[in-house]
């Protein structure tokens, strides 16, 4: 089961690396919603999801999302050890400094429309998710599955984009068939020219006027014929010998 899972992360990431450019090492954008099942599933972030992404990981978060779980372990202090496990991360940028927000608004406000940032977002928040599926393209999303990290697969958007820009690879791949056809057709002329040569068969029909001066030339049998009469001539002319020497 381990074995199909790392195959499956594999593939999903080989997906965002072939259609968006992903390459390691990854960053991954980890929200209180990631850390809270994390905690719940004792899940040891910082080996669990190097390990199953397999490759080299940069794990960050925002200051927007640790101020929020701050706020509400203030008002539900089951949060308080969900916040002590975001602020272990390294706080990235979000452009918010001083004027915090929501902290599903921060890391849409982070991926905007195409995830340029090339962020791998880590969250169990079912409404950031459903936001990245439909309108977002190029965010892989991590979350935990059973206390197992796991990738979803590409959304459709995701998927349309990657198909997108294959078909512009198509285009170009037939703009090349094309010139490439035009240089067969360059060759093709040859065959026009085949069909002269057939037409040039024709001619045959002269070769067939040939033929029949050939048969007209039958003269030369005719001579044979001649030679032969001629023979029947001296043998006629012979017996005609015999016959005078007999008379
Ligand atoms: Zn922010």
């Amino acid at each position: 089961m381990k074995i199909r899972r790392y195959k499956k992360a594999h593939r999903i990431l080989s997906f965002y690396q072939n259609n968006f450019d992903f390459k390691p090492p990854y960053t991954v954008l980890l929200d209180a919603t990631f850390c809270n099942a994390a905690l719940e599933g004792k899940v040891l972030i910082k080996e669990q999801i190097p390990k199953y992404l397999q490759g080299q990981t940069k794990i960050v978060t925002t200051q927007c999302i640790i101020m929020e779980v701050e706020k509400l372990s203030k008002i539900s202090p089951a949060l308080y050890g969900v916040w002590l496990v975001v602020k272990q991360f390294p706080v990235h940028k979000c452009g918010h400094e001083g004027n915090p927000v929501p902290a599903s608004h921060c890391v849409k406000s982070l991926i905007k429309t195409s995830n340029d940032a090339k962020y791998i977002v880590a969250s169990q928040d079912s409404d950031l998710r459903q936001h990245i599926h439909e309108k977002v393209i190029g965010t892989p999303l991590l979350y935990l599955h059973s206390s197992a990290p796991t990738l979803e697969k590409p959304g459709e958007n995701s998927i349309a984009a990657a198909g997108s820009s294959t078909r512009t690879m198509s285009e170009h791949e037939a703009s090349m068939l094309t010139s490439l056809k035009r240089k067969y057709l360059d060759q093709t002329p040859a065959e026009p020219p085949r069909m002269k040569k057939k037409r040039a068969k024709n001619p045959h029909s002269l070769s067939c006027k040939k033929s029949m001066k050939k048969k007209k030339h039958p003269p030369q049998p005719a001579i044979e014929d001649g030679k032969r009469k001629r023979k029947r001539h001296r043998k006629k002319k012979a017996t005609q010998h015999v016959s005078s020497t007999a008379e």
